[in-house]
């Protein structure tokens, strides 16, 4: 879990680590060795239920995105009607030898989105929900 007292992720066994690097809790098959995010007890590819829970890689690439331009059905979305409605990024990140995370990202600008480049985890305020945080991806700076 986090160290922080402050922070309290969305869900539980989602997120461990620290604030400043956070890592995905995922599970990993010890039959076949595939990984899943979220956790899961069995095997979604050989049914086993000979599972352990995989601190996943924070880095990947950025396998692909779009950008969400209008409020999404709620639920599952949870923003405040109020609100004037914010554009986000959101993708899928591939983690190397892992499994591909659908995930929010941190930009949203397409200018500054390309398939294939490197996307690190960090945490954001959970829509609608201030004092609770959630996990995106944002890009890498590589300069
Ligand atoms: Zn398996």
């Amino acid at each position: 879990m986090l160290e922080q007292r402050d922070i309290v992720p969305v869900a539980p066994d989602l997120i461990a680590g620290t604030a400043a690097a956070p890592v995905l809790l995922g599970s990993e098959c010890r039959r076949c060795g595939t990984v899943t995010f979220p956790r899961q007890g069995a095997c979604p590819r050989c049914t086993s239920t000979d599972v352990r829970e995989r601190h996943l890689a924070r880095r990947g690439t950025l396998w692909t995105w779009t950008v969400q331009r209008f409020r999404p059905k709620s639920p599952p979305y949870v923003g405040d009607d109020s609100e004037e409605f914010e554009p986000y990024g959101v993708g899928y990140v591939e983690l190397p030898g892992e499994v591909r995370v659908e995930a929010r990202l941190t930009e949203s600008d397409p200018a500054r989105l390309r398939i294939g480049m490197a996307m690190e985890l960090t945490l954001i305020p959970a829509p609608g929900r201030a004092e609770v945080v959630t996990f995106a991806f944002r890009p890498v700076d590589e300069r």
